[in-house]
C-alpha cells in the first residue's frame, strides 16, 4: 500500500512523490453508443506527465463498461463537435 499524504502520493511510473489523485469524466465509443462514466480516479503526476488508473479502477471500469446497461442512467446532455464554435 502506498501511503495517502497531504503531498500526494507516489507516481507509480516515475516513483516520485507528489502525483495527485483526481476525478475525471472519461468517454467511451461515441454517437448512440457514447458512454461517459463520471468521477474516475485518475492519478496524475507532474513529474512525468502520466495520468493513469489504478489496478482496481481500471477493474471497476472494466464491469462498469460490460454491464453499463445495468448502472447507466440516461441524461440529456449538450454535446458540441469541436470547430463548430463562430469563430471557425
Ligand atoms: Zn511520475
Amino acid at each position: 500500500m502506498k501511503a495517502h499524504t497531504e503531498k500526494g502520493v507516489l507516481c507509480d511510473l516515475c516513483g516520485k512523490p507528489g502525483a495527485r489523485l483526481r476525478h475525471v469524466s472519461r468517454s467511451y465509443g461515441s454517437g448512440r453508443s457514447l458512454l461517459i462514466v463520471e468521477n474516475v480516479p485518475v492519478t496524475s503526476c507532474p513529474h512525468c506527465g502520466e495520468s493513469y488508473l489504478s489496478a482496481e479502477a481500471a477493474l471497476e471500469l472494466d464491469r462498469i463498461r460490460e454491464n453499463s446497461r445495468k448502472y447507466a442512467v440516461t441524461r440529456e446532455v449538450p454535446v458540441v463537435q469541436f470547430g463548430e464554435s463562430d469563430a471557425a
